[in-house]
């Protein structure tokens, strides 16, 4: 019998959580990852960035376990409940190890291939890795998940301070936490899968997609930006952020190493990771945000979604350049900046007054480190109808947001080129006006 690890989003070898499992179980490991047909389906765009990271990403795991543990990677494309069926025929299975994901989908597909695998007279054991605390880990003194944010990271904090004990360090190395006790098994010692010769692995162009042009950021980052994060992190003309959202994302380094490292060096770094886990729980126990507003009342908004309109947001054509400048940031490069994200979708939702869901899908569609728990999250505080919103009536003026944030029109011109010129379009609404019809609309729709 053999132990089956298999990655979601969780594409290390170190500090993996369920791979530590199955490496204990005194089972041959044999890893594998499955490209999930009911998600590339979806994308239209065959050279999109992630999925080509993705690939890249597994393909390295792949040759790190053949050349340096004598294992290799199973590598299947296909319907996850199909690929499964064929694989409990195929192989003697007799455990089955993965980290859990919280999203919607993740949680019903996992059901379905936890119910297979039990069929099969197999184990089915799942493990936290993706987040710090899971919603019941942080609850309220008198019981009950948190939807305030700050309160919320008080106790999330307290509670670092209590595991922080049994995080593990390597000799003198910092970056080497785990969170697990030594000595923990780790492939070279543990059985690994044996193969006479490497498992094939299907190609992008395979699975119908092509190689990107889009850069992916290092999953490094140096130690002055983190200490010095607070200063530089609401200033989108620099490098004042981490970039490691993508990283996060797919798991290719690991959530404990950083919180850990964060708690060293920078508070407000830390309380980033912190809205991670925030979104995430908050996600896991209301699935119903993942299509409607967290509060009902916001669902009867009456949303003006002007085709038009929301065309020229899309393309950064609007006249407003701050907004303009974020949106072809994230056009050209997978990317926006944070305070850029939260005055672009208050501009759509409240300028404009187009449905939040439109936003979300279409930073969905390209943001690298796109995750719909923080996605949404950000995109409900921004429309108002989330767990820890702003009230309606606080409507951000991207001209005061510019001034503020971008003084010297250095981000603008540098994504904007032909701002300041008469090529440059006039704004698509009045601010006044906006502010005033926004107002309005939501008052009839809250009461
Ligand atoms: P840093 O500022 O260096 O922060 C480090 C890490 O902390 C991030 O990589 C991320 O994992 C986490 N983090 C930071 N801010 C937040 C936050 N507000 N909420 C949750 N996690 C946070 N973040 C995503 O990871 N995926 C998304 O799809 C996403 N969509 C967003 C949509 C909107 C409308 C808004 C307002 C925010 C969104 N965010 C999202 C949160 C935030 O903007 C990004 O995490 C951040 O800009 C990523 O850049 P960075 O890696 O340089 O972050």
């Amino acid at each position: 019998k053999i132990a089956l690890f298999w990655f979601r989003r969780d594409l290390r070898l170190q500090d993996n959580a369920g791979l530590y499992h199955a490496l204990k179980s005194g089972l041959p490991v044999l890893p594998l990852f499955i490209f999930d047909r009911n998600i590339l389906d979806d994308l239209d765009d065959r050279e999109d960035a992630r999925v080509a990271f993705l690939h890249e990403r597994v393909g390295h795991l792949k040759s790190a376990l053949e050349e340096g543990y004598g294992s290799s990677m199973l590598v299947r494309y296909g319907y996850p409940e199909e690929v499964w069926k064929a694989l409990l025929d195929e192989y003697e299975v007799g455990q089955v190890y993965t980290n859990r994901d919280y999203e919607p989908y993740a949680k019903k597909r996992d059901g379905s291939v936890a119910q297979l695998v039990e069929d099969a007279g197999a184990g089915f054991h799942h493990f936290k890795d993706h987040v710090i605390f899971e919603a019941e880990e942080v609850q309220k003194k008198a019981g009950g998940t948190y939807t305030v944010f700050t309160p919320y990271s008080r106790t999330w904090k307290s509670k670092l301070k209590e595991r922080m004990s049994s995080f593990q360090t390597e000799d003198g190395d910092q970056e080497a936490v785990s969170y697990y006790l030594k000595p923990y098994p780790t492939l070279k010692y543990a059985k690994a899968f044996a193969t006479a010769a490497p498992l094939p692995m299907p190609s992008l162009s395979d699975m119908g997609f092509a190689p990107s042009a889009i850069e992916i950021p290092s999953a490094t980052v140096s130690r002055k930006l983190i200490k010095h994060y607070d200063q530089t992190r609401d200033i989108p003309s620099i490098n004042g952020t981490s970039r490691l959202g993508i990283h996060f994302r797919f798991g290719t380094i690991s959530i404990r190493q950083k919180a850990w490292r964060a708690s060293k060096l920078n508070e407000t770094f830390l309380n980033e990771l912190i809205w991670r886990d925030f979104y995430a729980q908050i996600l896991d126990e209301n699935p119903h945000v993942a299509n409607r507003s967290f509060r009902e009342a916001y669902d009867h908004i009456e949303w003006r979604n002007d085709e038009t309109e929301f065309k020229k947001w899309c393309e950064g054509k609007t006249g407003y350049p701050i907004v303009d400048a974020g949106m072809r940031e994230l056009n050209q490069t997978g990317y926006m900046h944070n305070r850029v994200r939260m005055i672009t979708a208050s501009f759509l939702t409240k300028h404009l007054l187009i449905d939040w869901r439109w936003g979300e899908a279409y930073f969905a569609k390209k943001l690298l480190d796109y995750d719909l728990a923080s996605n949404n999250g950000g995109w409900q505080w921004a429309a108002g109808s989330g767990t820890d919103a702003a009230p309606y009536f606080r409507v951000f003026n991207p001209t005061a947001q510019q001034q503020k944030f971008d003084k010297e029109y250095k981000y603008i011109k540098q994504w904007v080129p032909e701002f300041g010129t008469s090529r440059y379009p006039k704004p698509i609404v009045d601010h006044k006006i906006a502010r005033e019809r926004c107002l309005e609309t939501y008052k009839a729709a809250l009461g």
